[in-house]
């Protein structure tokens, strides 16, 4: 049996013109999912996933059942923004905690994690970060290629390398949860953790008042210190808790799409004629498959990235890899609002260089980003600017 009560609050922030942020909390699951995309576009994302997840967790309430959920608003997500060509591109992450049923019936809390929003452990004043960061530069962190401090800083700390959205391939962390009873669980969007240190982060969200005084303390914090990001927080303290008989570690993931040419089964279904014709025409369709088969590989291989590079004075993406795979050139895919001269000096320079990304929507996100970093070097605030709403 797991029992908890909760406090949550999500804040616009003191930057942003719309909160892209969602929160979903209730007595089986808490949840924070931060949207990315113009156009109002992240909020839907966001929406829509809490809407989702929160439903069908409410009907299905195991570790499968909450991993289909986010797969689910993972398609809701991509399948919206072939429809509607202002969402193309919107994305969210999500962090979420379900009290998971097994199939004795004891209910533990299982994590459940895609992108930068964060989940932290609090007992007894200390803080332990439960989730793993899906950014560029925290998998280089985990990789060795830079240290925690250097990823504090780095250029790719706010790109990230899995979100809702992006592809139908949705890699998701799982993870059962060992907790105690008067244990507290921090769910937060970057907002929040990027504005205050752990140290801040562990006084407050374990400062031994009522929930919701906890949670409004770190909201208003994170705006006192910038307030740069929406801020979403949801706090939850166990007042009884149990340990999964047989806890979770594992990232679920989709299948991959079936590779287009695949040689198709059925081929002797009439077999009324000779034998020998039978075989010849199977021999050939298997060779003809393994051909296509190869030429389809080479074409995904070919067109499977994407990346940035200065056109006419714009940052425009180009499908393809730079230099061309055998006849298969690079294409220009389109061009972004951003002027090349509204990227910083070394950004311009990486760009002639060419900057590649594994999909568009994370092409698009990195030129928002870019563009962005730029504009922060800005003097204060001209009448108008063009918005973008790079994650951060
Ligand atoms: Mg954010």
């Amino acid at each position: 049996m797991t029992r908890w009560r909760y406090a949550a609050a999500t804040d616009i922030g003191l930057v942003r013109d719309s909160n892209q942020d969602a929160i979903h909390v209730d007595e089986g699951l808490a949840l924070v999912a931060d949207g990315m995309g113009g156009h109002a576009a992240g909020e839907i994302a966001s929406l829509l996933t809490t809407k989702i997840v929160s439903e069908a967790f409410r009907d299905t309430p195991t570790v499968e059942g909450l991993s289909q959920a986010i797969q689910e608003a993972n398609r809701a997500i991509l399948a919206d923004a072939k429809e509607t060509p202002e969402h193309f591109g919107m994305g969210t992450t999500i962090v979420a905690v379900g009290i998971t049923t097994e199939g004795d019936d004891s209910a533990s809390p299982t994590l459940f994690n895609v992108g930068d929003s964060r989940a932290y452990q609090l007992r007894d004043g200390a803080l332990r970060q439960l989730s793993d960061d899906h950014s560029v530069a925290e998998e280089w962190v985990r990789m060795g290629r830079l240290t925690a401090e250097e990823a504090l800083t780095h250029p790719n700390r706010h790109q990230l390398t899995r979100a809702l959205g992006v592809e139908d391939e949705l890699h998701i962390d799982v993870v059962s949860i060992e907790a105690l009873p008067g244990d507290r669980i921090l769910l937060c969007s970057d907002g929040l953790s990027n504005e205050l240190s752990p140290e801040a982060l562990a006084r407050m969200a374990s400062a031994p008042a009522p929930l919701d005084e906890a949670v409004q303390q770190l909201v208003e914090a994170a705006r006192a210190a910038g307030g740069r990001d929406n801020i979403s927080v949801v706090l939850i303290e166990f007042d009884e808790v149990t340990v999964a008989a047989v806890p979770v570690k594992k990232t679920f993931r989709t299948a991959p799409p079936a590779l287009a040419g695949a040689p198709r089964a059925g081929a002797g279904r009439h077999v009324r004629r000779r034998r020998f014709t039978w075989r010849v025409w199977a021999g050939l369709a298997f060779v003809g498959a393994v051909l296509a088969g190869g030429v389809a590989v080479v074409h995904w291989y070919a067109y499977s990235s994407y990346y940035l590079a200065p056109d006419n004075g714009m940052v425009a993406v180009y499908q393809g890899l730079p230099n061309g795979v055998l006849w298969y050139k690079p294409v220009k895919f389109l061009d972004t609002t951003y002027p090349v001269s509204q990227l910083r000096a070394s950004d311009q320079a990486l760009l002639t260089a060419t900057i590649t990304e594994p999909t568009l929507a994370t092409a698009l996100r990195y030129a928002a980003y870019l563009h962005d970093e730029w504009q922060l070097t800005q003097p204060v605030m001209p009448t108008t600017t063009t918005t973008s709403k790079a994650k951060g």
